[in-house]
This record gives structure tokens, sequence and C-alpha cells, in this order.
């Protein structure tokens, strides 16, 4: 899951991107409606928006109206001043999906996050399963056999791309772009870690990541041994 912090505010802009980072997502934060437009008609796509109103060069009403002006649906929350319930109005009218007002609590924040994340989903079954392997992809869990599965932030997001496309190939690059901000130092030797260690912890629930050459990984399940 990418999400897009847009905030003027250093000390808050801070504290966004770490709780963010925490809770696993792969976050980009820029200080200026300019900058966020340009990330936001980029390649790319985000799954979540968190705009300031009140951004340098371009405000958040202008980078919302062109969000939605392009049909673009990616859910946005609005971060508004305590006094300015016009700038609510206006921003909820101009199709943002929800809003905090500063100053706000991280926890709420990031329960809203969840929910609109969650919504973004809806009609698709927040289960995937494969072999003895279940993903919860709204709880962000792992299971085998219903025992929780141990895994880092990181592998959670590699077996989540994996599993949201369980025996189909899931390129190098996809993860890349799942796991990583644009900020951040990628590297393919992190994935082939990662993918070595998934596959020891999903063994047990006969399930494998397989390598197809040239083009990326596969979960399935594997062949039972005594047929
Ligand atoms: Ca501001």
């Amino acid at each position: 899951m990418r999400i897009l912090i847009a905030e003027d505010d250093e000390v808050l802009s801070d504290g966004l991107c770490r709780s963010m980072k925490q809770s696993g997502y792969a976050v980009d934060c820029v200080k200026d409606g300019q900058a966020a437009n340009t990330i936001l008609s980029g390649e790319q796509p985000f799954d979540l928006v968190i705009l300031d109103l009140g951004l340098p060069k371009v405000d958040g009403f202008s980078v919302l109206r062109g969000l939605r002006e392009k049909n673009k649906q990616v859910p946005v929350i609005i971060l508004t001043a305590r006094d300015a319930e016009g700038d609510r109005v206006k921003g909820l009218d101009l199709g943002a999906d929800d809003y905090m007002v500063k100053p706000f609590s991280l926890p709420e924040l990031e329960a809203r996050v969840r929910a609109l994340i969650r919504r973004g989903q809806c009609g698709v079954n927040p289960l995937f399963i494969c072999g003895m392997l279940t993903f919860d992809s709204v709880g962000r869990r792992a299971s085998i056999n219903g025992t929780a599965l141990e895994l880092t932030t990181r592998e959670m997001s590699v077996l989540e791309a994996l599993m949201l496309r369980t025996g189909w190939v899931v390129s190098k690059e996809q993860l890349l772009e799942r796991l990583y901000s644009y900020a951040e130092e990628a590297s393919n030797n992190a994935i082939e870690v990662y993918i070595h260690r998934l596959r020891k912890k999903i063994e047990p629930a006969g399930v494998t990541i397989r390598t197809i050459r040239g083009l990326g990984y596969v979960i399935d399940s594997m062949p039972a041994s005594n047929t």
C-alpha cells in the first residue's frame, strides 16, 4: 500500500511519515502542492492521499480538484485548520473522502486511513487462501491453519503482493514499487532476501514461492509429495 502525504509543516509531516511507515505502508512526502501534482500524475498509483489544504505554491483544493477532474478515485483525507468549517465543506464537495481537523490524534488518523483503504477494497474478498496459508488483506495478517505467522512489515508487504495475485507472476519491479517510496533506496537483492525468508516461513503451509526467471515470482501450493 502506498500513501502520499502532502503537508508543509515539517514536524507534522515527519510525524505522519514515521507513523505510516511503522504501520507498514510505503510513504512519499511532499511539502507543496506543485510537488503533489507532479508525483500524483506519475506512473505509480497511490492507495491513499493525506492532503493539507494550506499548501505553498498550489493549495490543497486545487490538487484535489485536479485529481478528481482526471477521474482519479484515490481516497483523499484532507487536513484542515480548526476554525475553517467552510474549508471542510468545500473539500468534501470537491471529492475528499474524509477530513481531520488540526491538531488531531495520530491513532485516529490511522484508523481513518485503514477504514478508507478497506472501503477502497470493498467488493474484494479480504481473505486470500493458498494451501493452508490464509492472508487477511484488511487486517494484514497471515496465518497457517489458524496459527498467526510472524512476519516483519516488509515480509508482509511482499506476501500481500503475491497473495493478491495467487497463481500469477508478480514482477520484481511490482514488489519494489509496493515496498519502497521514491525517496528510499530500493535494491533487488533485498527482495531476494525477503523471498528467501518468506519461503521458509510459509513452507509448513504447503506453499512455495517459485522464481520465474526473467519475469518474477509466483506463489503457489506445492504438489503433494506422495503422489
Ligand atoms: Ca499547511
